[in-house]
């Protein structure tokens, strides 16, 4: 494995904005890529570093107390010279305009890294749903899909979960949208929905998974491996729990939300996982969260959210590895310090794509109007995540980029050749 290489940066890489942290890595791996050539004159690389559309609008919400609050809301669409827009929608205080330019951007190239025919697109809403009844989600949630109906399609540009939204919003935002198409049925509208509503088995296990069978392609057998997860919720819960059946030593989970008292649980023999789970949320932590970050471990999965590994914190993690869950998780300078360590780093756009991958298989068996069973879902994004990883690690290895960089270059250039073919714009 390279050691990331970082002495041959052409870029300094410094620590900003979520949104300049992604265009940094960007920045980079252009460096890396003769796409001047390819497109004269055209100034290229800001042309793909800009959204191509970037909406903003006010939701009203009428809360159950007969108050009715204005929110913000936004859909951001990167780019489509691969397929339609996709990606997922957050509800979340922090996902203004900005934040969703970064997300919107990181999923132009994590599909063409996972070489799934789409583009990139972001959505946020910013509402605190722990906060809310389950009729003022619904509200919110239809609310938002009226308000960006008109730019969202099943072949245009197609939401999906992400933090703070799930299978029922989805399965809301779909109602919505036919009731405003005269009740054309259109489930490929938004993936991660119900399964029950027209959603694909594996869909929710999907990117904790995925993320499980990008590591074991890059790092082998998990069996024995002292194992750290940041974040316990839909992605670090479910990659967790495949760790732990493969024979992992999940020595660390950190989750301020999941566990009370402390923030986070900590067991040098392995904890049991799957009993965690089973007593749900509220569960006695006994571990302060950076502290249990920086445990010496053989695999730490940050899964939480962007920016948890920073400046302030990189130097003092101990870990040999680490594969993102999160978008995000390692702000440049701790992606350049980690690197310099050693510290073998499997970047987030091609680590937790299981779940847009699922999405794609998803929005084909809607398509199709047939419906596989979860081995099959499961098979196919198995063999998907090691085929990625392993050509991305290689890829890696021959051109000395550390793998982040390698995974940035390659989009890029997929996203560029695409583009190259359809002409003049
Ligand atoms: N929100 C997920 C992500 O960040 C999934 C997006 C999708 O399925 O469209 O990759």
């Amino acid at each position: 494995m390279n050691d990331g290489k970082s002495s041959c940066r052409k870029t300094q890489f410094k620590d900003g904005s979520f949104l300049s942290n992604v265009n940094c890595f960007l920045g980079e791996a252009f460096e890396f890529t003769d796409l001047d050539a390819l497109f004269p004159g055209q100034n290229i690389a800001a042309r793909l570093t800009a959204p191509d559309r970037a909406v903003e609008n006010k939701v009203s919400l009428l809360m159950d107390d007969g108050s009715t609050v204005l929110v913000n809301a936004s859909r951001v669409q990167h780019n489509n010279d691969l397929g339609p827009y996709k990606g997922g929608i957050r509800f979340d205080p922090s996902a203004d305009i900005e934040h969703t330019k970064a997300l919107a951007s990181a999923m132009t190239w994590k599909c063409a890294l996972a070489e799934i025919p789409f583009g990139g697109a972001k959505g946020g809403m910013q509402i605190d749903p722990r906060k809310m009844s389950m009729e003022e989600l619904e509200r919110a949630s239809k609310g938002y899909m009226r308000a960006f109906a008109d730019i969202l399609g099943p072949d245009q540009d197609i939401p999906a979960p992400d933090m703070g939204t799930n299978a029922q919003v989805m399965a809301w935002m779909r109602k919505r949208y036919e009731d405003m198409n005269f009740g054309r049925i259109s489930p490929g509208i938004v993936t991660g929905k119900p399964v029950s509503y027209g959603g694909s088995k594996g869909r929710t296990e999907a990117t904790g998974y995925g993320l499980i069978y990008c590591a074991e392609e890059i790092f082998g057998e998990l069996r024995n491996k002292r194992v750290v997860v940041q974040g316990f919720g839909n992605v670090g819960s479910y990659a967790a729990k495949l760790a732990f059946r493969r024979g992992a030593k999940i020595i660390g989970l950190i989750d301020p939300i999941f566990f009370k008292g402390k923030p986070a649980l900590f067991d040098e023999k392995g904890i049991d996982v799957e009993k965690i789970l089973e007593g749900g949320s509220g569960h006695e932590g006994n571990g302060e969260a950076e502290k249990v970050l920086a445990a010496e471990c053989d695999l730490l999965l940050p899964c939480a959210k962007e920016c948890t590994v920073n400046d302030g914190n990189a130097s003092n993690l101990r870990c040999a590895a680490i594969a993102e869950g999160a978008n995000g998780p390692l702000t440049p300078l701790a992606h350049d310090r980690l690197c310099k360590k050693g510290i073998v780093v499997v970047p987030d756009i091609l680590a937790n794509a299981g779940g847009v991958i699922v999405s794609y298989y998803e929005w084909l068996q809607n398509k199709q109007g047939e419906y596989w069973d979860e081995e099959t879902v499961l098979e196919k994004l198995s063999k998907k995540m090691k085929r990625n990883a392993r050509h991305l690690e290689n890829f890696a290895k021959t051109s000395g980029m550390d793998m982040r960089i390698a995974a940035y270059a390659t989009a890029i250039r997929r996203v560029a050749e695409a583009r190259n073919e359809s002409g003049s714009q």
